[in-house]
């Protein structure tokens, strides 16, 4: 495809009309405001800009004078350079704030032949952003003066070009720093590793921000924070006096640690205090929080009791309703309750317990504390002491009746022994004779035997094994024959002993006693006594073993039995026997210890009392 060649037209000269009409058009369109005034000083022109800028209508050309129409224009410098470019034809620059427009304007004059012209523009918005930054660099430079942090320029050179009011105070309160060189002016600032070097040299070198903490030794005794920033030509350092905010954190530190060992201390006791604590919530009475002793009361570990209810775990009842009287109002105090727990199944124990309420800040209940003291030990052992005193008292009233039938006793043995010695008497009458002196002396035998047991003795006496044991054995004759235990005792000693007779009798009692308790089905009872050494501490004395061949204990049993109120015979034992021998034996510097198997066939238990001889 081609194109036909375009050939350029002739041009011709533009006429002076059309040069004219340009002219004119550019003066109207011209960005500028323009306004041409008479000698009269009437506008006769203003263009497009002029008549937006000065808000110039129709009816204000060729008619009122700009003195008319700008009133506040008069008297101004304005006017004066006005009048002076009329009256001299020259041309004049102004710039002035008019304000009843708002507008900042700047113009130039220049004579024409009918007045003078006047072209100008509104550099409102440079001018008020000028004004707006000189605005903002004098509230920055007031910040400057009041800002606590001491504020320093320094330029290239590490000269110092600025220093606040804050820095003057701080670094030169003796002297003109301005100007100066700040490593000549600081010397003790320049060592070997020093931060402010180092710091200083990044941030102008480098153009990295940086901040170390110093320490600003007398006069002034204060921790500086140093903070450096790279600036336009040089550095900028703000220096923060931190020895009150470091004080602070200090104590801070220290008031936080001081609660937090508090805190600790109050857990531990709460945790470990040998009394249940616990809180529940005042809804569903359901564990929030519980101690130690608390869980042990099941058996349990506190994590193994939250989330269940009282009643759940201690379905005593009446409890519920003390919980109740305490959302009412009443708070329980020293409440004596008693019953079983659902981990104890029939164990029957006792505490004193304290329910409160515990308020939130708007006063309603938020949880219920509970204490409670477990007084089961010492309920029993008030029992034990009944029961104890009950049989003294027996052991008393037996022991005042033997003595009474003493007497009577004797009378009757001699008067038989003479009954006895007569030739008169028929065989019969004679063995009949004989048959009852023989059980007259066994009854004499208990009676002695029942006033020897009972005698509160005051003073330790000097008595051999056989002594000791024999009394016990006679008493539990008749329960060896009616468990059909065989009996075999042999006291290869004769060697005495000082002890408290009476206590020595408890221990034996205690030991024969449980023996028989572990032979239901019958078996054998050995009883043994032997000059021994004890060698564990050399001392010479008598060993008395008694040994059965029962059913013999666990390890976990054996572990216990001298605790007191430790006993697996429920309600046929009292769990004193052993607690009672062992704190005898002890008082006599003896030794109780005890073997024990429940291997079948060879099951049995052996407990070794050794006595000190007394030292002469
Ligand atoms: P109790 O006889 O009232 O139970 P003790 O203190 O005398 O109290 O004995 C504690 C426990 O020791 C007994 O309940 C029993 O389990 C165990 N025990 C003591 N002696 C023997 C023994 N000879 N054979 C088996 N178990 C024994
Ligand atoms: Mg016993």
């Amino acid at each position: 495809m081609s194109s036909p060649m375009q050939l350029p037209k002739p041009s011709l000269p533009p006429t002076s009309t059309e040069i004219h009409t340009d002219a004119l058009d550019l003066v109207e369109k011209c960005p500028e405001g323009i306004v041409f005034l008479d000698r009269e000083w009437r506008i006769t022109y203003a263009n497009e800009s002029a008549r937006r800028i000065s808000r110039i209508e129709p009816h204000h050309l060729n008619g009122p004078t700009h003195w008319e129409i700008y009133p506040a224009t008069v008297g101004t410098r304005q006017e004066e350079v006005y009048r002076t470019s009329m009256e001299q034809r020259i041309s004049l620059e102004h710039e002035f704030y008019y304000a009843p427009f708002d507008v900042w304007i700047s113009l130039r004059t220049m004579p024409i032949s009918t007045g003078i012209a006047v072209h100008y523009r509104d550099i409102s918005r440079v001018r008020k952003a000028e004004a707006r930054r000189d605005e903002s660099a004098r509230q920055l430079q007031q910040v400057f003066e009041v800002t606590t942090d001491a504020i320093v320029l320094l330029d290239r050179n590490y000269n110092l070009s600025f220093l606040n009011r804050r820095a003057k105070e701080l670094l030169a309160p003796s002297g003109e720093l301005l100007g100066r060189n700040l490593w000549a002016a600081f010397p003790e600032a320049v060592y070997e590793g020093s931060p402010y070097v180092e710091t200083y040299r990044r941030a102008m070198e480098e153009r990295l921000p940086g901040s170390f903490e110093a320490y600003y030794p007398e006069p002034l005794n204060v921790w500086l924070t140093i903070e450096v920033r790279p600036a336009e030509d040089g550095i900028i350092v703000f220096f923060r006096d931190v020895t009150e905010e470091r004080a602070a954190a200090e104590e801070l530190r220290r008031k936080t640690a001081e609660a937090e060992r508090q805190a600790a201390e109050i857990e531990t006791v709460y945790r470990t205090a040998p009394i249940g604590l616990a809180l529940f919530d005042p809804v569903e009475f359901r564990y929030l929080r519980l101690n130690d002793r608390q869980a042990a009361f099941f058996g349990l570990k506190p994590e193994d009791v939250l989330g269940r209810t009282l009643t759940e775990m201690a379905p005593i009842p009446g409890l519920r309703e003390l919980f109740e009287d305490v959302l009412a109002g009443t708070p329980v105090v020293n409440y004596p309750l008693e019953g079983e727990l659902i981990s104890h199944p029939g164990e029957h124990r006792y505490w004193t317990v304290n329910y409160f309420p515990v308020h939130a800040p708007d006063g309603s209940i938020q949880a219920i504390s509970a204490a409670s003291l477990e007084i089961t030990q010492q309920k029993k052992a008030e029992h034990a002491l009944i029961q104890s005193e009950k049989v003294a008292a027996v052991g008393r009233l037996a022991s005042s009746i033997s003595h009474e039938i003493n007497n009577p006793l004797e009378s009757v043995i001699n008067l038989l022994y003479l009954i006895s010695c007569d030739p008169n008497l028929s065989l019969d009458v004679k063995e009949y004779v004989e048959l009852t002196q023989a059980e007259i002396n066994r009854v004499s035998q208990i009676v002695t035997q029942t006033l020897r047991f009972h005698r509160q003795a005051v003073r330790p006496t000097l008595v051999t094994a056989a002594e000791l044991i024999e009394p016990i054995l006679n008493l539990y004759r008749g329960r060896l024959v009616n468990s059909e235990v065989k009996v075999q005792a042999r006291f290869s000693t004769s060697t005495p002993v000082l002890c408290m007779e009476n206590e020595i009798h408890q221990v034996l009692s205690n030991l024969i006693a449980n023996a028989i308790d572990a032979m239901r089905q019958g078996g054998e009872l050995l009883l043994r006594a032997h000059d021994t050494t004890d060698h564990a501490t050399g001392k010479a004395g008598i060993r008395i073993t008694v040994a059965d061949t029962g059913h013999g204990m666990s390890r976990a049993t054996q572990a216990r039995i001298f605790e007191p109120f430790f006993t697996t015979k429920e309600l046929n034992g009292t769990g004193l026997g052993l607690w009672i021998s062992a704190g005898i034996v002890e008082r006599h510097k003896g030794r109780l210890s005890v073997r024990s198997s429940q291997e079948p066939r060879h099951s049995g238990t052996v407990f070794h009392l050794f006595l000190p001889l007394a030292e002469s």
